[in-house]
């Protein structure tokens, strides 16, 4: 399964914004044209998308690794195999998805033929994060398609080989008048936001999310926004096994190198139970890399670092610690850095200012589950929290005290990461970490507009008499 270290293979083409411009007039001159629209074509580009994943798999994966250095099951796992199963689940799911809603009204309505219709929303616009450079993009995608909506994706430009293979594949599978991938960078992309969409999907940082979010209100277009943020970790150590819990924190958390939006960020450990956890951590760690220079053995599996930017980062963010250094806290002065365990982390520390987005992790000890979820409330609302208990009053506690319960996108208990397998739950986050949500039907309905109808037949007139005017005391009792 092994895979050489990155190197680049590919060159990164720019669209041009004339490019970007004409793709845009012409995807809008389809979606007048309908040709996104009947149930038959949706269901064919949604298995040409499948087989262009299938098809091109060991391309695709070259390409990813040569960006991010990921191992090949890291990228197999969470980038390939929910693409094609997705679009596979979609084109099966079309017709059901599609099917008009009759709701239950009351009685003396019944004749009104009320029905929920879906409808496309038009011409809309995917922009993706460097991180998972497919299912953020693609994902989404799978969405439109099924809603009937022409799309313009926009892969990040920080993953260059796997957005140039995705540009150079997509019209050899799918309609290029319906689906076009555009690459480019800043100034593209605000090429691109001064463009009229009827939705815009964004995955990215919080930072940037905000710029399309003031963009976006300028054409009144809805939004979608899966954005970053500071995942929290409660251990309850009285009440759960110490070492399973460390085990799969930290498998969450090397996943990617930490690089994902839903690693787990920061511990929270009852003060008394740290030195337990922090042990237990070792121990998962020397299970994970049992090789002769632990994680950063050329043979380990861990993934790179995207740049010298973010890995110079990270090196500042372990110099500025207040923190006590319990493992870790090596790099191989590449793009590397090892799975580090930062005890004793206060809350003003330099590792509890942002996103980590890299394999540290601070554990901040507290009192109690209390203590654990004012610092949660206290700080911007995460797109998940991850709780290790098996108590029943610890889980009450975290879903909801005195009415209030620490928000978040997503609440798991006991496991990280996995939750993003589930496409049957909605995905997204709530506050800072964004708003809106996709997988599975949840990202069909991000881009169909539910359309409400009604027929009030003539013959109803008779029991209509009492609204018109002149109003008459009858009226009250009609
Ligand atoms: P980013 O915000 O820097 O870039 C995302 C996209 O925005 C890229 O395509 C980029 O070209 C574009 N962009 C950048 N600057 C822009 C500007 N000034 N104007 C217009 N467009 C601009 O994010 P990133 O570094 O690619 O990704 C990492 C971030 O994404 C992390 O915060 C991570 O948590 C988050 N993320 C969130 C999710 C989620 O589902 N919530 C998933 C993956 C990543």
């Amino acid at each position: 399964l092994s895979l050489p270290r990155p190197k680049y293979t590919m060159a990164l083409k720019y669209t041009t914004i004339e490019d970007l411009q004409s793709a845009h007039a012409e995807l809008r001159k389809s979606f007048q044209a309908k040709k996104a629209i009947p149930l038959a074509f949706r269901r064919a580009q949604l298995l040409q998308l499948a087989r262009l994943f299938q098809e091109n798999n060991d391309s695709l994966i070259a390409a990813h690794n040569s960006d991010l250095g990921r191992h090949k099951l890291e990228i197999t796992l969470p980038e390939m195999g929910p693409i094609v199963s997705g679009a596979v689940r979609a084109a099966e799911s079309l017709e059901e998805w599609n099917k008009p809603e009759k709701p239950a009204v009351e009685e003396w309505r019944s004749s009104w033929d009320t029905t929920v219709y879906t409808t496309p929303k038009g011409v809309v616009l995917i922009i993706g994060p460097w991180n998972y450079p497919f299912v953020c993009t693609i994902l989404p995608l799978i969405g439109a398609i099924a809603a009937g909506c022409p799309c313009v994706v926009k892969p990040s430009e920080f993953s260059p080989a796997s957005a140039q293979l995705l540009a150079e594949l997509f019209p050899k599978y799918l309609d290029t008048s319906v689906y076009r991938i555009v690459n480019g960078a800043v100034e593209e992309t605000t090429a691109l936001l001064e463009l009229k969409w009827e939705h815009i999907f964004f995955t990215g940082s919080g930072r940037v999310g905000r710029i399309i979010a003031a963009a976006a209100v300028k054409h009144v277009t809805p939004l979608t926004l899966e954005l970053g943020s500071k995942s929290p970790v409660f251990i309850d150590a009285d009440n759960t096994d110490i070492e399973l819990a460390a085990k799969r924190i930290l498998w969450g958390k090397q996943q990617n190198a930490g690089q994902c939006c839903v690693s787990p960020d920061y511990v929270l450990v009852p003060r008394a139970h740290q030195d337990a956890v922090a042990e237990a951590f070792k121990k998962a760690y020397r299970k994970f890399w049992p090789h002769p220079k632990g994680a950063l053995d050329p043979s380990s599996e861990l993934s790179s670092i995207l740049n010298q930017h973010h890995y110079g980062r990270i090196m500042e963010l372990l110099r500025r610690t207040q923190g006590n250094i319990a493992h870790g806290g090596n790099a191989d002065g590449l793009k590397r850095i090892e799975p580090t365990l930062v005890t004793d982390v206060g809350l003003d520390d330099s590792l509890m200012e942002d996103e980590l987005f890299c394999p540290i992790i601070p554990v901040v000890p507290v009192d109690d589950v209390l203590d654990a979820i004012q610092i949660i409330q206290a700080r911007p609302v995460p797109l998940v929290i991850y709780v290790f208990t098996d108590s029943e009053e610890t889980k009450n506690k975290c879903t909801s005290l005195l009415g209030i319960p620490p928000n978040s996108g997503t609440l798991v208990l006991n496991d990280t990461f996995t939750q993003l397998g589930i496409h049957e739950m909605p995905f997204g986050g709530q506050g800072d970490s964004g708003y809106g949500s996709y997988l599975g039907k949840f990202s069909f309905n991000t881009f169909v507009h539910r359309r409400s109808y009604i027929n009030v037949p003539p013959s109803f007139e008779p029991f209509l008499g009492h609204r018109y005017p002149p109003f008459t005391e009858e009226g009250f009792q009609a």
